[in-house]
């Protein structure tokens, strides 16, 4: 079996981490970088860019690099709001109302749970690279306030990922684990969890290794992005008094707008002040056009008021439902990179007056969470145990419309809770169950979950039939849904599964078209390593030539000068060609080529360093010293190529040593 990772899919960055030695660790990614920014993106070639190299192409390419997708994730078009909205690239509901966005250089439109795939892959890969293990499975966090279809998105986008999910755990849940982890005290902990796109509070009870969550709440369309939105609006609309001119219709002005803002308002968490300049953003008749503008603190907070007050809520809601006053907070864990902004921080300390805790960052600590809880799962962590809430109340819709709730929000989790319903009229064979989650009395008003139908109940008059509807829920939060008829026994189950918007055809070609492309991509890899690896061998042959003519002049080595001369000669031959086999041939035979080269260099060192020593090599002890390892331990040119090469040809060999008679005469 493999192992398991912890995987924290953030808005704006994810991180990847793992139990090493009973503790967990973050896995740097193949840019040597311990977030990766969460962004995809497709080059004119069709290529699929993810993490660091996306976001380097997001102001050149807007339109086919893909960021804040997690606010897409397992919304229907209709629940997103004016923000998330507007993206420089482009975003549509297809037919049925789920969000797909359209990669013009593909020609492809996508669903955002294929995209995050990718960014889970990568963050895979990466993990197997720096274990030098496969990874299969993995434990993914999401935030605490996502309903059914984003946790089922999420889970979606790791079966596409080729990833089996352990388990969905929330995100503030995972910061308390990373909090509370070795703390043998008992505490009253708040999580505030602010991060790119989403918000989340959650408040638990940590008690010797038992995570009990009280209550928990949240925005699952609010985060850094609404305050970068803020300063945008700000200079666009300075913008347009000056000059009439909207630069949010202009993708790239767009972008560039959209980045400087998150510069100056990560600036402004530590400056009273700072400048935004961005020369050439567009031009009128009169020529270029710039912004040089100077935005403060004050500005800013005035700016984001309305944004601070939907951060009131949701800890008010939270503590109300968990029955604990401020006063009953032991410790305040800041989560997420925007609790970094002075009046976010400012806001939770008038709600607990109680100073955050420090001990932890505020970027790894979901990821560590998340590494912790796959260490439960190993079996790598004990006595730890975890209790969830779930977040939302879950219910179905009877008759005139009414929400009727099975399981309140906020109750423990894995749960199963039943109620018997009856049918509205005489003679009725079925009923429909419509699930929806929510908190609105109305049920049109709540997130609908999916339908199904229970029928051949038998004739009867209204009111007497007896149906009863069991939901049940998993430690992943995940729901299932039973309608019995009790007089037949009939019985209909349903997992809900339509978060992702995908059908399961839909997503297993999906599956089978990233097979076949990583194979593609693997190959085209393997004929580029290969080509670079020659190019580094033929540089490295080119040095010691020149090496060799310093050191021994035109002639003193001819015949290796010569031989890698000819062998470099070859390798250029056949870089370009098609045949790999051809190139690997005449790659190694300039490594054996090289290693005669290297050798004549070691004799000469050896010599030169003791004449005593190279008389007697003259006469021959030389030979045994070459071949002993104490010799090329010391050989600057031992590395692993050589040694293979040493190893696997003259240390067995070395009687039929074909330089032997030029060495040792
Ligand atoms: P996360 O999802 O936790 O990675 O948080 C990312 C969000 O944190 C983005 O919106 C960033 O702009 C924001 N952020 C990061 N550093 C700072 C900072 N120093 N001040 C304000 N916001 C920040």
């Amino acid at each position: 079996m493999g192992k398991i990772v912890g995987i924290d899919l953030g808005t704006t960055n994810s991180v990847v981490g793992v139990i090493e030695a009973g503790r967990p660790i973050i896995i740097a990614n193949s840019e040597g970088n311990r977030t990766t920014p969460s962004i995809v993106g497709f080059t004119k070639d069709k290529e699929i860019v993810i993490g660091d190299q996306a976001r380097r192409q997001l102001v050149l390419n807007p339109k086919n690099t893909f960021y804040n997708l997690k606010r897409f994730i397992g919304c229907d078009w209709d629940e997103l709001d004016e923000n998330s909205i507007s993206v420089p690239y482009n975003v549509k509901a297809n037919d049925s109302g789920s969000i797909r966005v359209l990669s013009p250089f593909t020609e492809r439109e996508y669903a955002p749970e294929e995209l995050v795939s990718s960014i889970i892959r990568k963050l895979i890969n990466d993990a197997e690279t720096y274990l030098a293990d496969t990874v299969d499975s993995a434990v993914i966090t999401v935030p605490a306030y996502f309903n059914e279809a984003q946790r089922q998105a999420t889970k979606d986008a790791a079966i596409l990922a080729g990833i089996k999910v352990e388990r969905i755990l929330n995100e503030p849940t995972a910061a308390a684990l990373s909090y509370g982890f070795e703390k043998s005290s008992s505490n009253n902990v708040l999580v505030f969890d602010l991060g790119g796109g989403t918000f989340d509070v959650s408040l638990l009870k940590i008690s010797n290794g038992v995570f009990d969550v009280k209550a928990t709440c949240g925005d699952t369309q609010l985060g850094g992005n609404n305050f970068d939105s803020k300063i945008v609006d700000w200079l666009a609309e300075r913008f347009i008094k000056k000059y009439k001119i909207d630069l949010r219709r202009d993708r790239q002005a767009l972008q560039r707008l959209t980045e400087a803002a998150e510069k100056a308002k990560c600036e402004l968490s530590g400056l009273q002040k700072t400048k935004i300049s961005l020369p050439f953003i567009t031009t009128n008749d009169d020529g270029p056009l710039h912004i040089e503008e100077t935005i403060d603190r004050k500005l800013f907070e005035s700016l984001s008021q309305d944004l601070l007050n939907r951060l009131l809520e949701p800890v008010q809601i939270a503590l109300n439902d968990s029955g604990w006053d401020p006063e009953d907070i032991d410790e305040v864990v800041l989560v997420g990179g925007s609790t970094r902004i002075p009046m976010v921080q400012q806001l939770v300390k008038t709600l607990v007056p109680k100073d955050p805790c420090q001990s932890v960052n505020p970027d790894e600590v979901v990821a560590i969470g998340a590494s912790i809880q796959s260490g439960i799962i190993s079996g790598d962590l004990r006595d730890l145990l975890l209790n969830d809430v779930t977040p939302l109340s879950l219910g179905l819709e009877t008759i005139g419309g009414i929400m009727k709730v099975l399981i309140p929000r906020n109750t423990p989790i894995p749960v199963r809770q039943s109620d018997v319903f009856s049918t509205s009229e005489a003679n009725q064979s079925s009923v429909v169950v419509q699930v929806r989650q929510g908190e609105r009395p109305i049920a049109s008003e709540n997130k609908s979950l999916g339908k199904f139908k229970l029928s051949g109940i038998p004739p009867a008059p209204r009111g007497i039939p007896q149906v009863q509807v069991a939901f049940d829920i998993d430690a992943n939060g995940l729901l299932e849904v039973s309608a019995t008829d009790r007089t037949t026994g009939r019985k209909q189950t349903v997992t809900i599964s339509g978060g992702s918007n995908l059908n399961e055809q839909e997503i297993k070609s999906i599956i089978e078209e990233a097979k076949s492309k990583a194979n593609d991509d693997r190959k085209k890899r393997s004929v580029i390593d290969r080509k670079n690896n020659a190019l580094t061998l033929i540089a490295q042959a080119e040095k010691r030539l020149r090496d060799a003519s310093l050191e021994f002049g035109p002639y003193g080595a001819e015949r290796q000068q010569r031989a890698v001369e000819v062998a470099i000669q070859d390798v250029e031959e056949y870089i370009d060609d098609d045949d790999p086999q051809e190139l690997e041939i005449s790659v190694s035979s300039l490594q054996e080529a090289l290693f005669g080269l290297n050798r004549k260099f070691a004799v000469e060192k050896r010599i030169e360093s003791n004449p005593l020593q190279g008389i007697k090599n003259t006469f021959g002890s030389i030979k045994d010293e070459l071949f002993s390892d104490d010799y090329w331990d010391e050989d600057p040119w031992d590395n692993e190529m050589n040694s293979n090469y040493r190893n696997s040809r003259y240390r067995n060999t070395r009687d039929e040593d074909p330089w032997d008679n030029e060495y040792f005469l």
